[in-house]
């Protein structure tokens, strides 16, 4: 466990980084999201984390989620929500999760819409796409990007706000650039679906590894753990 100036030295540091990489790229800071991921750390880091300022913070977990999201109530934070998509946990993440990064089905996006509908909430959902092209990675191929879309425009209770993916590990994160780059490309390649709940515009790629790459590929939101809360054991 980190202590509040640990974590507030960590963030600073990250922020800093991201403004160097934004330079490098001519781009404005402000247009990127840092999503906090707090998975495996105790609620005791998040809100040493919220207490410098941090708003975003994942999970990759249902159940943890909702422990932290109900220790935390009344606090003000956005969650997200990055792990797998199971269609059966869907339920205890509509209305709890501002941001889903990992739908790729048709499916998710109903069940998630049926869900919203019945809390009452909206939320914005990502699609993942696979640019790794590893065979344990979920998500979509960049071909079966567009069916997903046209079956999402007509749902009422959700936005599809943009798209993500998760790069190879690499040592060098400029053997992922090209990855990220795909998922930049599939973006702009579906643009002209915008309509109805479609609205592509955000790009969730970059972890602690390979952030800076991503944002000079045009990421949006970039997900960090560890370079923020410490190494992890396990997970
Ligand atoms: C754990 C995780 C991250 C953060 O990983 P770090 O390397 O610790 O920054 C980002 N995205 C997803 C989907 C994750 O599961």
């Amino acid at each position: 466990m980190s202590s509040t100036s640990e974590i507030c030295k960590r963030l600073a540091d990250v922020q800093e980084r991201v403004r160097k990489a934004c330079k490098r790229a001519n781009r404005n800071p402000h247009e990127i999201t840092l999503v906090a991921i707090s998975k495996l750390k105790p609620v005791s880091d998040i809100r040493d984390a919220l207490m410098c300022g941090q708003l975003h913070f994942g999970e990759n977990r249902t159940t943890e989620l909702n422990s932290k999201a109900d220790d935390l109530e009344g606090q003000k934070l956005v969650w997200h929500y990055v792990g797998t998509m199971q269609t059966n946990k869907i339920k205890y993440l509509a209305g709890r999760a501002a941001w889903i990064h990992s739908a790729y089905k048709t499916k998710h996006l109903k069940e998630i819409d049926k869900r919203l509908k019945a809390s009452g909430q909206t939320a914005d959902v990502l699609l993942q796409v696979n640019i790794s092209r590893e065979s344990q990675k979920q998500g979509l191929e960049p071909s079966g990007v567009e069916q997903v879309l046209k079956s999402a425009q007509s749902l009422k209770n959700l936005r599809v706000s943009g798209l993500m993916g998760m790069a190879t590990f690499a040592d060098n994160p400029e053997e992922v650039r090209s990855e990220f780059r795909l998922l930049r490309n599939t973006l702009l390649e579906h643009r002209h679906l915008n309509s109805g709940s479609v609205q592509l515009r955000e790009l969730s790629m970059g972890m602690t590894n390979d952030f800076e790459v991503a944002i000079e590929e045009g990421a949006t939101m970039i997900r960090i753990g560890s370079a923020i809360f410490g190494e992890r054991n396990g997970g």
